[in-house]
């Protein structure tokens, strides 16, 4: 199957998958063209062996309707040269081998213990992560150095375990932040900057990441909407297309983020930033609050919203309330660029507009 048959195969999918497929995806198929040189035959037949592959392609596109993700595909583009070359299987082993002896070989001495101490799996042990993006902010150092040498299921576990037993021990300490997140990470095209295998635990307070609490919002007002499961139905779809697999009752697909990330040709090492935490999570329940505004904010907020025919964004004019804008600084909501500065006060003034011959 080529991603370019996409739109055709979700049409061929059954009732229900396919409905799903709608719901979900927005999916649409484009052709782009060129005209090549003669002078450029040889070297396009050499890379994408045939002009005729280049002069028309077909560019898939995919959105998530329900999360706005997306993603462009298009086959030809795995074929592009390359202006910086990858490492190698072997120089990457190579790399791997020559970092054996660091600070994570030897956890006890090598690495800091969180406040409460550290937390010690079969094959694993966690230490405070020394320049932290949260309060509670771990490592899960393996005891194996190589990050790719072959794992099973149960040293899996083994790993999710001695995690999850962290992020108990930092919520205990700080019950206000129980918000867990674990990210797994490996090498420096993922954002590592350190080569021993390791995974990397905080617990946040107020609400999730902003990319899984978005995940979390979208899901929930998808139930609202459909009446259904979002994770069911992104499931049917998968499935249905041969793109999922049942093992033991978990259900395991890939989901393609290619769009806006750099695929190849680009140095990926990220060394002295600390990685984004992004993707999975595992959720401790609860409901996100919203954290309560600064006071000067609140003060603000309950000025304009005490102004008469002040509305929310989206809000329509109820019968009998003036009909106004309000200009912050001379400008209309959007004009930013015409706001005169007046040294730092904000001048809310309004303009009444006549209403069906009214005023
Ligand atoms: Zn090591």
């Amino acid at each position: 199957m080529s991603i370019v048959e996409l739109e055709a195969r979700i049409a061929g999918l059954a009732a229900e998958p396919r409905a799903a497929a709608e719901r979900i995806y927005a999916v649409s198929t484009t052709t782009g063209t060129l005209v090549a040189p003669d002078e450029m035959r040889p070297w396009i037949e050499k890379l994408f062996g045939s002009v005729e592959a280049v002069t028309s392609q077909r560019i898939v596109r995919v959105t998530d309707r329900v999360t706005l993700e997306g993603a462009l595909f298009n086959d030809l583009r795995a074929k592009r040269p390359m202006a910086v070359p990858e490492k190698s299987g072997a120089e990457v082993a190579e790399t791997i081998r020559s970092t054996e002896n660091d600070p994570f070989c030897h956890a006890e001495t090598g690495t800091p213990a969180d406040d409460f101490g550290r937390i010690s799996g079969e094959l694993g042990v966690t230490a405070s992560n020394v320049a932290k993006y949260d309060g509670y902010h771990g490592v899960l150092v393996f005891n194996a150095h190589d990050p790719l040498a072959p794992m099973d299921a149960a040293a899996i576990a083994d790993h999710l375990t001695t995690a999850r037993k962290w992020a108990d021990a930092a919520v205990e300490r700080d019950p206000a932040a129980p918000y867990y997140f674990l990210m797994w990470n490996c090498l420096w095209r993922a954002g590592g900057s350190i080569v021993h295998g390791h995974m990397q635990m905080t617990t946040t307070h107020g609400m999730h990441y902003p990319k899984v609490e978005r995940l979390r919002q979208a899901a929930l007002a998808y139930g609202v909407r459909y009446r259904r499961d979002y994770f069911d139905d992104l499931w049917l779809v998968h499935d249905g297309l041969g793109l999922g697999v049942t093992i033991d009752g978990a259900r395991i697909f890939a989901r393609a983020r290619r769009a806006g990330r750099a695929r190849r040709g680009r140095t990926h090492d990220r060394r002295g930033h600390q990685p984004r935490p992004r993707s999975s999570s595992v959720g401790r329940g609860g409901r996100a609050r919203p954290r309560a505004l600064p006071a000067a904010a609140r003060r603000r907020w309950r000025r304009l919203a005490a102004l008469p025919g002040r509305r929310a964004v989206g809000r329509p004019r109820r019968p009998g309330e003036p009909n106004v804008r309000y200009r912050v600084n001379g400008a209309l909501r959007g004009q930013r660029d015409l706001r005169r500065s007046l040294h730092g006060r904000r001048l809310v003034t309004a303009v009444h507009r006549p209403l069906n011959g009214h005023s």
